[in-house]
């Protein structure tokens, strides 16, 4: 490939969108430069390749494709059927599972598609077996009244959201919380770290349908095998969300116990995140779940599109290649720099430090809350989160963390020398910033003061920092 083929292919692309409404291809061109300026330590972001890009960009998305490879709802999938069958090979291999569906268009539908698939293979199948009946559509008013009852009443237990826990692990304000009934398990107060006992104990106390493991802001490995022993003792079905960490179980960072796919039932993740593909979500299951999981559209999913699973194809066959391997062990290596630096200058980290691609840094030693500290960085050229800590007194709004993680970062090249570099910025900010108040002179949770020089002085810092890593370096618009 020619090096100039990415840049001729997006300036090309933006001139075609020009013509029909410039203020888009102006947009498009600002956020690749905004992106470029900006240190981004946000855990849940990454940059996707040019090749990824490119393939969203296409006739593909123009095709309806519900229903399955080789079995759809419409005519002519014949091209959709080879890219919806190729990511699906790519994630059975990359993942080493029997079954993929790559339909799912977020982290949160394929949640809901695994769910859905574990409350038809647990609660409906046997009721309609019980009423000797093929089909819902079989069933008499008063049995189809009783089964609904039945799927709304089944029992979830998964992480508490202040412990890192996901929103759509059963949680109120999710579907998830009013479909099914929730408790969740913490972590230890003292350590940070998650109790299996107490997970056992709450398992067997209240008898879930459904263990979720999985998280958003939890900084350490999880012990998969222990997680399904727990399942196992209380007939739960075990699930695994890792639309966090898919890119370090990709990597082969996570092995053996720490590896979801072996030990769980079923598997999601998203495809955005540390797995560096389009947005985008996918769901893993062993034989068992497959047929319930392939029933994902168009019970809870709108119809495929097909120009995502075309770029989750290409994207799972980066991931398949050795340097991704590397890279999802430099991840790891730079999230364990940027903890050190951290820790060595004094800051405080929810279980004194990491070992996946996060780190939580509790603020309130700093005297500030989650949203002073996120907008004080902010200010500074640093773009992070706020994110509850454990027990966390600010609440799920204002917090007293800031979640911060590598692996955009590490795409673009930085290493653990940088990583240092980095810490030392956040600390300066966070240092430097102090508590504001509100008009009536008590404290405030939102305001703060920090002297515009020094948010200057380390904005100059970072924009350093990342001249020597240029994003996109085969894309130029010019
Ligand atoms: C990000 C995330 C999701 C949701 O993914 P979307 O693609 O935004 O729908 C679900 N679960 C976990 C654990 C996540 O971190």
């Amino acid at each position: 490939m020619s090096p100039n083929a990415e840049s001729t292919a997006f300036r090309s692309a933006l001139e075609v969108i020009r013509a029909v409404e410039p203020r888009v291809a102006d947009a498009i061109g600002a956020e690749l430069a905004d992106q470029r300026e900006s240190l981004k330590l946000i855990a849940s972001e990454n940059y996707a390749s040019p090749a990824t890009l490119l393939t969203m960009g296409n006739w593909f998305s123009d095709k309806y494709a519900e229903g399955t490879v080789g079995r759809r709802f419409y005519a002519g999938c014949q091209n959709v059927d080879t890219v919806e069958a190729l990511a699906a090979e790519h994630a059975r291999e990359l993942f080493g599972a029997t079954h993929a569906y790559v339909q799912p268009h977020s982290g949160i539908d394929a949640n809901l598609v695994a769910f859905w698939a574990i409350l038809a293979d647990r609660v409906e199948s046997p009721a309609l077996k019980r009423a000797q009946a093929r089909h819902v559509n079989d069933l008499t008013e008063a049995d189809w009244f009783a089964l609904r009852r039945e799927l709304g009443d089944q029992r979830m237990l998964g992480m508490s959201l202040d412990a890192g826990g996901h929103l759509t692990h059963g949680f109120r304000p999710n579907i998830s919380g009013k479909m099914f009934d929730q408790r969740s398990y913490g972590t230890d107060p003292a350590t940070g770290l998650i109790d299996y006992d107490r997970v056992a104990e709450a398992a067997r106390e209240f008898r879930p349908l459904i263990l979720v493991a999985g998280y958003s802001a939890y900084p350490r490995k999880v012990n998969f095998r222990i997680m399904r022993e727990i399942a196992d003792s209380v007939g739960a079905t075990f699930m695994v969300d890792m639309a966090h960490f898919a890119g370090l179980v990709a990597g082969k960072v996570f092995t053996g116990d720490f590896d979801p796919v072996p030990h769980a039932h079923i598997v999601t993740t998203t495809t955005h995140k540390s797995l560096r593909g389009p947005r985008g979500g996918m769901v893993l299951c062993g034989p068992e779940l497959a047929d319930q999981v392939d029933r994902g559209c168009p019970m809870v999913l709108g119809g495929p599109l097909p120009h995502v699973m075309a770029a989750k194809a290409v994207a799972l066959a980066e991931a398949r290649r050795p340097d991704f391997a590397d890279y999802a062990q430099r991840i790891v290596d730079n999230a364990q720099a940027l903890a050190d630096g951290l820790l060595r200058r004094g800051a405080t980290l929810v279980t004194g430090g990491t070992d996946n691609h996060l780190v939580l840094i509790d603020v309130s030693n700093y005297g500030l809350t989650g949203r002073q500290a996120e907008q004080a960085l902010l200010d500074s050229g640093i773009v992070t989160n706020r994110n509850a800590v454990p027990q966390d007194p600010n609440g799920a709004w204002y917090t007293s963390g800031i979640r911060i993680g590598t692996p955009a970062l590490t795409t673009r090249g930085l290493g653990t020398t940088e990583m240092d570099a980095t810490a030392e910025l956040i600390h300066t900010v966070l240092s430097q910033t102090t508590a504001g108040t509100g008009p009536d002179g008590a404290a405030s949770k939102a305001k703060y003061v920090l002297d515009p020089a020094v948010a200057e002085q380390v904005g100059k810092q970072a924009a350093d920092l990342l001249t020597p890593f240029p994003l996109y370096p085969t894309v130029d618009l010019a």
